[in-house]
């Protein structure tokens, strides 16, 4: 029996959060006293710490060109055969959710997504968000193989050993199966400025309206160095452009603060504020899961709360 973590790749090379998985997984195999097995989706891409890490691993024989969910779930459930895996993980991003479903109905496990935190006491229990947060799901592992999609920023990241020469298993792929059919389109978030700023507004679905968006962009000209982001639903409505979405599928801030208004908190949108420093929430609802990951926390209505800190300031200036 053996832990087989797969590791996930953005633009081009491993995502530095499978260290996260590495930890995650770590935390299995210490309980369960399993070996970690590493396996990379494709060949020629960067990432050189993770193929000389002291875990073994796999390479797929595939580019990115010729990316295809099929071919992976097949080929990676040969290697799950081989190394007899119980515990497969993968990062809850759009790339890995485009097979790790399919790979667990082949391997008949269950699948379990979106983990942020493993318990070990006498199971091992895997807790997830539910209702958009409000709720913590515990799920016990006690029958395997178990797929697990571990959200980003759930796990401090493993530290890698690496060793030197460490010999790489090649999955052959057979040529006629390599395919050139699906493309990874990557959606416009080159915007600086949230990578810039020290304290970034985000706003939500309850800020009700694009033209609404300009109480944020007051509130903003409050602090030097800052910038206007939102939740995916205000993107989705148009209210603000994709590449100002920050989350599990737009972007990741390490500002030095973050001032959440009329955001509920899904653990998608949270994915994307742990790094910032310092977390300030502004929610009507006193027990919106926001205020579970924030410092400083305001139950108020935006509409009332922000123009009377914007005169504040100004008048205390
Ligand atoms: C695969 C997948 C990926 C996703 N990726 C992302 C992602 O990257 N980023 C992301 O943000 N979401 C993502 N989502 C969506 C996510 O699940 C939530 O739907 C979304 O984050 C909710 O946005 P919100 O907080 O703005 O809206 P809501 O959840 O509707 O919350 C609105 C909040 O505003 C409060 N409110 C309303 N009016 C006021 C007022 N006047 N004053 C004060 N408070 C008020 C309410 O109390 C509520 O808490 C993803 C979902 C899926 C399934």
């Amino acid at each position: 029996m053996s832990i087989l973590v797969i590791a996930d790749v953005k633009n081009r090379t491993v995502n530095p959060a499978t260290c996260e998985l590495i930890a995650a997984a770590k935390k299995i195999a210490e309980f369960k006293n399993l070996p970690i097995y590493l396996l990379i989706p494709f060949k020629n891409i960067g990432g050189d710490s993770y193929r000389s890490s002291e875990l073994e691993t796999y390479i797929v024989d595939l580019t990115v060109e010729q990316y295809n969910p099929c071919i992976l779930v097949t080929h990676i459930s040969g290697v799950i055969n081989e190394i007899q895996a119980t515990y497969i993980l993968g990062l809850h991003t759009p790339f890995t959710m485009d097979y790790l479903p399919s790979l667990s109905v082949t391997k008949n496990a269950q699948c379990i997504t979106q983990i942020q935190y493993i318990d070990i006491d006498e199971y091992i229990t895997v807790i997830r968000g539910s209702h958009a947060g409000k709720i913590d799901q515990h799920c016990i592992l006690n029958t395997t193989p178990a797929i697990l999609s571990i959200l980003p920023g759930s796990f401090e990241p493993y530290t890698i050993n690496n060793v030197k020469n460490r010999e790489i298993k090649t999955i052959p792929i057979p040529e006629e199966e390599k395919s050139v059919n699906c493309r990874f389109i990557t959606k416009d978030m080159q915007d600086t400025s949230l990578d810039e700023a020290e304290v970034i507004i985000g706003a939500g679905k309850g800020i009700g309206s694009k033209e609404n968006i300009s109480l944020l962009y007051e509130l903003a000209k409050v602090f030097p160095h800052s910038a206007v982001a939102g939740s995916r639903i205000v993107c989705d409505y148009g209210w603000l452009p994709y590449s100002k979405q920050i989350g599990i599928t737009g972007k990741s801030i390490s500002s030095k603060v973050y001032i959440a208004c009329a955001i509920s908190g899904s653990s998608q949108h949270v994915a994307g504020i742990k790094g910032a420093k310092t977390i300030i929430a502004i929610n009507k609802d006193p027990y919106a899961p926001i205020f579970n990951v924030s410092h400083y926390g305001v139950v108020a209505d935006i509409f009332e709360f922000i123009p009377q800190f914007i005169n504040f300031v100004n008048e205390n200036d």
